[in-house]
């Protein structure tokens, strides 16, 4: 619903998309927007700013079936002939966005953010005038100083030489900006979006860190389940836009925030490999959050209603996806194309256009199943990790944080064995490997047993002869 009495002040955000082809991006990521909570487009159309009579139509029949709708202002009358003296005095087409059914997309509100998109100079600067006459009429002011321009481009081609105005104000172009938490760019694909991403979450892991250490809070578990909820949604947010290329494209930084939280969490070295970080903890790696995320955000627009705004983009980047040579860069490909290829990859092909929605705990399990199996291919280290730690294969049932990390309080205690479990030591088997030795040529320096590993200094090497019987004496007898 409309809050009582609308801000005082409202920040505005204003593209022009010169680029058909990245419009059905900007659609969908400002579209990814609709579906949150308080969000006033589809109560709000009554201030709607479109020229075109599609939302007033749409807000009178909405009046006709919901009692709560917000009645008309009482000076609703003189502001129609405002915005109609507004159209009259801006004789220059409005050039409004619009998706492939000719449906046009109506601004865009958030709470106080505005969005408003043109495919043209001459569009944009229509929708600004209107936009200047309509807060006049309200008694609204636009905060120019954080209201912006992204003009899209592609390659090298200039931004642009046009100048826009509000209120007798020019408005800043800017190549980047940062639209309810999303980074847009004026060239670079949504997946640049990630390193910002991956900035606030290493802040977020920083933070939480601190928080858990002032109020001396050491189990691992607890601080998984807190880093789910603070650093993973910040490094999430807004993954369903930006990361599908990511997802298949591998590493990003937002991962390696994700890899250094697990690593200080069980005191291991940055070398350790993430195969083995993820097993100890039984953490999944972010892609298939990720891809969790995407299906959901499908599954919930294949779920909307036919005339929701955000379906229809999600429709408009199918429609734009199926006249895409698919040999393009992936970072070229429409989002939907993207997405498609993320499903598939993950197991669970979908038709989007379909209103059937992706099955998400079946998505969730085959993740999983097709995580494990990375393991099989995996590097020499890792093998014999899962034959040292694993007894020689990981199964889905057993992926689960490993049970010392509930079992062993000690912080001191529980980082000695994650560092021996995992290969993250100083002993000649691992320092050999940095120097390339053979196998065969990393003897242990106390005893000159040929191979100085673990499982020597548990339970052979004479230098460990005092620990062991002091342990068996304590533990065993
Ligand atoms: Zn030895």
């Amino acid at each position: 619903m409309l809050p009582a009495s609308w801000p005082a002040r409202t920040a505005s955000v204003v593209y022009t998309c010169n680029v058909a082809a990245l419009s059905d991006t900007i659609t969908s990521a400002v579209a990814s927007t609709i579906d949150r909570p308080n969000n006033f487009v589809a109560t709000g159309n009554d201030c709607s700013l479109t020229v075109n009579a599609a939302p007033l139509r749409r807000r009178q029949r909405q009046q006709a079936v919901d009692p709560n709708a917000v009645p008309p202002p009482p000076q609703a009358a003189p502001l129609r002939r405002r915005r109609q003296q507004a159209v009259d005095r801006n004789s220059v087409p409005p050039s409004p966005v619009a998706v492939a059914s000719g449906e046009c997309v109506p601004p865009l509100f958030y709470a106080d953010d505005q969005a408003l998109l043109a495919t043209t100079p001459a569009g944009l600067r229509f929708q600004l005038g209107y936009l200047e006459s309509y807060c006049a009429a309200w008694g609204l002011t636009v905060n120019t100083k954080k209201t912006q321009v992204v003009v899209y481009t592609t390659g090298r081609a200039a931004a642009t030489e046009e100048r826009f105005r509000y209120g007798g104000n020019e408005v800043e172009t800017v190549p980047t900006f940062r639209y309810l938490g999303v980074h847009l760019h004026c060239r670079q694909a949504f997946a640049s979006a990630a390193s910002y991403r991956a900035e606030a979450g290493r802040r977020a892991m920083h933070l939480l860190r601190r928080r858990l250490a002032e109020n001396g809070l050491q189990d691992p578990l607890l601080s998984m389940r807190a880093f789910k909820s603070y650093v993973l949604s910040t490094l999430s947010y807004g993954a369903e836009i930006w990361a599908p290329q990511l997802i298949l494209q591998g590493r990003t930084a937002c991962e390696r925030v994700q890899l250094e939280y697990l690593r200080g969490l069980l005191g291991l070295r940055d070398s350790t490999p993430a195969l083995i970080v993820l097993a100890e903890t039984g953490q999944l790696p972010l892609p298939a959050y990720w891809t969790l995320q995407v299906a959901r955000f499908v599954s919930n627009l294949q779920a909307m209603g036919g005339e929701r705004v955000a379906r229809l983009a999600m429709l408009d980047s199918v429609a734009l996806a199926a006249d895409t040579d698919t040999g393009l860069p992936l970072a070229r490909q429409p989002w939907a194309a993207q997405v498609s290829r993320v499903l598939a990859a993950a197991g669970a092909p979908c038709d989007l256009t379909a209103d059937e929605g992706v099955a998400i705990p079946e998505l969730a399990e085959a993740l999983l199943e097709r995580h494990v199996a990375s393991y099989t291919h995996a590097s020499v280290k890792v093998q014999r990790y899962i034959e040292d730690v694993w007894g020689g294969s990981i199964s889905a049932e057993a992926y689960t944080p490993a049970s010392f990390l509930c079992d062993v309080p000690e912080r001191r205690r529980r980082v000695r064995l994650a560092q021996w479990r995992t290969g993250s030591h100083w002993m000649a088997e691992e320092t050999g490997r940095w120097q390339r030795l053979d196998r065969t040529q990393r003897p242990c320096p106390h005893c000159q047993a040929p191979l100085e590993d673990v499982r020597h200094a548990v339970y052979d090497c004479p230098l460990y002869a005092g620990l062991r019987e002091e342990y068996a004496s304590r533990h065993l007898l």
